[in-house]
């Protein structure tokens, strides 16, 4: 079976959240499971410079604003997956975030730049640039890949099947009606039935409308987003598609995140042998200008600083999080009001709340090796994957019981210590009373070594490699093809 992986961005050349990270990881998975599962990516700088040994296999143009586009076949370093590179530099050739222009606003010709990521997808899909291949199924990753799955229905004779994975229904990709003509779909797209959303055009509802199959990065977030809470208002559009939907939960690579390998922890640990944990926990408080307290537990986050991510929950528990001993570290970016909340509470608190602003991949490692518990308090949160790091570490995971974390942290229940199923806090309000009454019992239990120590080897043991979603979506992809 061949599939395309349609995506903007993927770990380790561009990467601004589990996206990245999903991408990289299936498509090897899916290999050793003997599918031909290729990449179609955009010309961002680093992938451009980065995919091996790229050969031309086309050249068009002009499309989409771009006077010259040039379609480069190469692979991906270190996994080696076949990857399509589109290379149109008037679009793609800018540095900084894939998305968002320096003033954090989207680069006003996102219309443009991901229409032609989905239309060389769908005409690859066709046949038209790769001679030698075309895939059986087109899988399309979020919003920026979604419009290919809008081609391929305006050329229902082609035999290619589609899937459709929502990583996050919240960001979306609107653009005004009038650009049908520009894009070049039939005009009988662009109903209610098709692309238009609430008087405009969306990339989202392209995929939610026309894939074969849609799938979510949890089941839990699956069964959410059927529901006006959590569904974006697209969850009519979803109901009705509720029998193509599926929620498959994604994988660790526990090649990169593994504490017994980790290429960027200061010290390797294991369940057995925690000893290196103590010496990582004692090198990031030392980094960081954190104080040496012996018995302080030191809670950490990775993380985009938004709303969705309940950060601005934490900078409320603050206070009640100090007031338990406790130390925080925070790597992250994003709103800048959260993030400079972030670094004021930082300077109002040394030595006891350390803020380090940006993407930093060796930090984000060394974070979540060196923490005691990691904090996910998100207000929504189709998977999540810090968590699921957390846990290979034994940094015990403090979760709102929403979306993926929901389906994979069980909280240090009564029922759940007594059933040995325990890994984590869970709480359920979003609000900083029930996020801090999560770190009371955090810190109750922290205060029993034993209690921690059993909750961490658990927490360790679990596993949420690749090779239980790659099950999932062979079975997914093959039920497509026997149709
Ligand atoms: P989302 O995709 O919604 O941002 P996920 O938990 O699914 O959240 O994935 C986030 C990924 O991005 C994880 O791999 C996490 O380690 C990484 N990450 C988030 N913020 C940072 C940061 N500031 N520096 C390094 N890695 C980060």
């Amino acid at each position: 079976m061949k599939i395309l992986h349609v995506a903007a961005e993927v770990f380790p050349l561009v990467k601004t959240g589990g996206l990245g990270d999903v991408v990289a990881a299936l498509p090897p998975v899916l290999a050793e499971r003997g599918l031909d599962a290729r990449l179609l990516l955009p010309g961002l700088p680093a992938i451009r410079d980065g995919v091996r040994a790229q050969k031309k296999i086309a050249e068009f143009g002009p499309a989409f604003g771009a006077a010259s586009i040039v379609i480069r076949h190469g692979r991906m370093p270190e996994t080696g997956v076949q990857a399509y590179v589109i290379d149109a530099p008037w679009l793609y050739a800018r540095d900084g975030n894939p998305y968002v222009g320096p003033d954090g606003q989207p680069w006003p010709d996102n219309l443009q730049r991901f229409a032609l990521l989905g239309w060389v997808a769908a005409h690859l899909a066709f046949g038209e640039f790769d001679p030698f291949w075309t895939p059986d199924i087109l899988h399309a990753h979020d919003w920026h890949a979604a419009l290919s799955l809008a081609w391929l229905a305006s050329h229902p004779a082609h035999p290619v099947r589609s899937v459709y994975t929502i990583h996050n229904l919240a960001y979306s990709g609107d653009f005004g009606l009038d650009a049908h003509a520009e894009l070049g779909l039939p005009r009988r797209l662009f109903t209610h039935e098709g692309l238009e959303f609430h008087g405009r055009g969306s990339f989202m509802k392209a995929g939610l409308v026309f894939a074969d199959r849609i799938t979510t990065v949890s089941p839990r977030y699956a069964q959410e987003i059927c529901t006006p809470e959590f569904g974006c208002g697209y969850e009519g559009v979803i109901g009705a598609r509720r029998n193509a939907l599926t929620g498959i939960l994604n994988g660790v690579d526990y090649k990169l995140w593994d504490p017994t390998t980790d290429r960027y922890s200061d010290k390797l640990f294991s369940a057995r042998s925690l000893d290196g944990k103590a010496a990582c926990k004692a090198a990031v408080r030392a980094s960081l200008g954190l104080d040496a307290a012996p018995d302080a537990p030191l809670a950490v986050i990775v993380s985009r600083l938004t709303d969705q991510k309940g950060m601005d929950l934490v900078l409320a528990a603050l206070a009640q999080l100090l007031g338990r001993g406790m130390q925080l570290a925070v790597l992250g970016e994003g709103d800048p009001a959260i993030q400079e909340a972030f670094v004021v509470a930082g300077r109002l608190n040394p030595g006891r709340v350390a803020v380090h602003v940006g993407y930093d991949e060796a930090l984000a490692h060394r974070l979540i090796a060196g923490g005691d518990l990691i904090l996910v308090p998100s207000r929504f949160e189709p998977c999540g994957l810090t968590q699921l790091y957390g846990l290979r570490y034994g940094t015990l995971p403090l979760v709102r019981r929403v979306g993926g974390l929901a389906d994979t942290v069980a909280d240090a229940s009564h029922e759940n210590l007594q059933a040995d199923a325990a890994t984590g806090f869970v709480f359920d309000e979003a609000s900083a009373d029930a996020l801090g009454a999560a770190i009371g019992r955090a810190a109750d239990a922290w205060a029993d070594r034993d209690l921690w120590r059993s909750l961490m080897q658990r927490a360790m043991a679990r596993d949420y490699s690749w090779g239980t979603a790659a099950k999932k979506y062979l079975s997914l992809y093959r039920g497509l093809m026997a149709q």
